[in-house]
């Protein structure tokens, strides 16, 4: 297939912003439809009905009819007022159009709803789950015969489920390295234990057959914390105060989230600096883990990012991988890594095809290295076109998986039911989400050719944007680099303050809104760790820093139509005329 006529294949994936598929998309839906009911009148033919055609003429019956109708219309006419994220004057927040196999696997699976919670209640859903997941995890670079995982309501509850995973882990290893030090009277050196690995623990469970009722007595997670806390101070000879979790500046606000579920405090997160690029900075994660040990604060994970919520950038895996790699290597410490690929994780499709020179090579670099994480989060309902709510969590294999479970320790996992509520942090799913990935694997598939041609079109779309949009005004800054598809930019004359600079960009924003032409968001860079990007990109105007933040208007470019010549002749020169109309109106 050449890409030109994969181009126009991939027009029957959507509907069309005119809803120009819509004749065979809704006898598609119909289709849908007519199975559903025949597969409830073909079961157990010889069983009665239940509602009479008398019935049915009733009065009763028809006022309830009438009033479900119109209440129905009610709602069809509220939801007309809802946001238009399918359309290609769209480029607000990571939203667009839903794919047609999205749609319509989603919808199936809806109306025989399934509960992915058990296998009882979801004979096919579970199976097509594990499925899906395995597709995921081919898409990412794991051995999908190896790797674990399972479909979350979103981005939140997959992090969630990492966190989890590596507090359980590091768990298991510290409540031993209790029990022998509290039975042996040795000191214990709680950071080395912390990260002993399975080899180590299976062999100190060999040597010293804890009782697994004492070991849960030391456990922080399984037992009472505080105690298990004042027992390890006692047993290092120094306060313990407990892990820390790693996550760079650029983190999506579930992490915050995360320290407070898990109860393991805000302070335990230590944010990882950025470089000028705002992408993790290596040099500050060997601080940090350097900071960890001197504190004997055990490291329960080190998160990366590829795709940041705000901008897009990132983060360098690779680099990340290779350093944990080397503390393995030279000291013994096994750390767990978590990469939040909830935006990119469906960028891992364009590396080694034949789009692959929209990324720069850093980029492609760092989305090879993903399947060398432990955990990986990955949202479809967004870069995957799925509808809410659809998260995923993936682990590397069954080890890093079912360690969620302090009953069933790491050496007698045969025994964890493989019915997947055990597994996993929300109870009753929605098989939807699942059936929604599966039938987009089955069709547009995640091959670069494929999904990572749908994907590499948006990157272009967003260099149209930057190009022949803002290419053509003056004052507008991109933020450099854009590593995926989110354009981010603001104004600066030549000199001027950050902080007038910052309130022009706020005014052209607001401007932009009242239009109502073209919908863009806004972000501000604000950490203390962004304070080098923010630098480096008012450099470009020779703007004076008098603030500490830096307003940015935001447009990600994930609409599948701008891929069309048609669109983009349509929208390239209004979407420039409004932003000029726009900065006409600011002073
Ligand atoms: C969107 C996002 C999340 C959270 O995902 P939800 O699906 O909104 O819960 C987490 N991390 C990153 C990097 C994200 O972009």
């Amino acid at each position: 297939m050449t890409s030109r006529d994969n181009a126009v294949g991939a027009k029957a994936y959507f509907p069309g912003p005119k809803s120009e598929n819509e004749a065979w998309v809704r006898a598609e839906f119909q289709a849908i439809l007519d199975d559903w009911f025949d597969w409830r009148k073909s079961d157990r033919t010889g069983d009665p009905a239940a509602i009479s055609r008398d019935d049915r003429l009733s009065a009763d019956f028809l006022a309830e009819r009438e009033r479900l109708s119109q209440e129905l219309d009610t709602l069809k006419t509220l939801m007309r007022r809802e946001t238009a994220t399918y359309s290609p004057r769209y480029a607000g927040h990571m939203v667009s159009e839903l794919t047609l196999p999205a749609l319509f696997g989603q919808l199936t699976a809806l109306l025989h709803n399934p509960n992915n919670t058990s296998k009882e209640v979801s004979r096919v859903g579970t199976v097509i789950e594990a499925e899906a997941i395995g597709m995921l995890a081919e898409m990412i670079g794991y051995d999908p015969a190896t790797a674990r995982g399972h479909f979350t309501s979103g981005g939140t509850v997959a992090n969630f489920e990492g966190v989890w995973r590596a507090r359980y882990r590091l768990d298991h290893w510290l409540s031993l390295a209790l029990w022998i030090a509290e039975s042996s009277g040795e000191p214990l050196n709680v950071f080395e234990a912390a990260h002993m690995g399975w080899t180590r623990y299976a062999a100190l469970v060999k040597q010293h057959a804890p009782d697994p009722g004492a070991l849960r007595n030391c456990s922080a997670v399984a037992g009472n914390p505080a105690d298990v806390f004042r027992r390890l101070s006692k047993a290092a000879g120094h306060d313990y105060l407990g892990p820390v979790v790693l996550v760079p500046a650029s983190k999506h606000f579930s992490w915050r989230k995360a320290a407070n579920v898990f109860g393991l405090g805000e302070e335990a997160f230590w944010e990882i600096g950025l470089d000028d690029e705002g992408r993790f900075d290596i040099a500050d994660l060997e601080r940090r883990v350097t900071e960890a040990e001197a504190a004997a604060r055990p490291v329960l994970a080190v998160v990366s990012v590829a795709g940041t919520t705000e901008t897009g950038e990132i983060d360098p895996v690779d680099r990340i991988a290779d350093r944990l790699d080397q503390w393995r290597a030279e000291r013994g410490w096994r750390i767990w890594h978590h990469v939040d690929a909830a935006y990119g994780g469906f960028l891992c499709t364009i590396p080694d095809g034949p789009h692959e020179t929209v990324l720069q090579p850093a980029t492609i670099a760092a989305l090879k290295a993903v399947s060398r994480a432990h955990s990986v989060t990955i949202d479809p309902h967004k870069l995957g076109f799925v509808p809410y709510a659809c998260g995923a969590f993936l682990a590397r294999d069954a080890d890093h998986y079912t360690v969620s479970v302090f009953d069933a320790p790491y050496l007698e996992r045969p025994q964890i039911s493989d019915d997947p509520w055990t597994s996993t942090l929300e109870g009753s799913r929605s098989a939807a989400g699942a059936t929604a990935v599966w039938l987009t694997g089955r069709t547009i598939g995640f091959a670069p050719d494929r999904f990572g041609a749908l994907l590499a079109g948006m990157i272009r779309s967003g260099d149209v944007f930057r190009n022949e949009v803002l290419g053509g005004l003056d004052g507008v800054h991109v933020l450099e680099p854009v590593d995926a598809n989110i354009v981010c930019f603001s104004l600066g004359a030549p000199g001027e303050a950050l902080s007038a600079a910052n309130r022009r960009t706020r005014a052209l924003y607001d401007a932009l809104c009242e239009a109502g032409d073209f919908v863009v968001t806004t972000t501000t860079l604000g950490s203390v760790n962004h304070r080098s990007q923010i630098a480096r990109h008012i450099a470009r105007f020779d703007g004076e820093a008098d603030e500490a933040r830096l307003v940015l208007i935001r447009c990600v470019f994930m609409n599948p139509y701008w891929a069309s010549e048609a669109i983009r002749d349509a929208m390239v020169p209004q979407f420039a005329a409004t932003i000029r109309q726009a900065l006409s109106t600011l002073d």
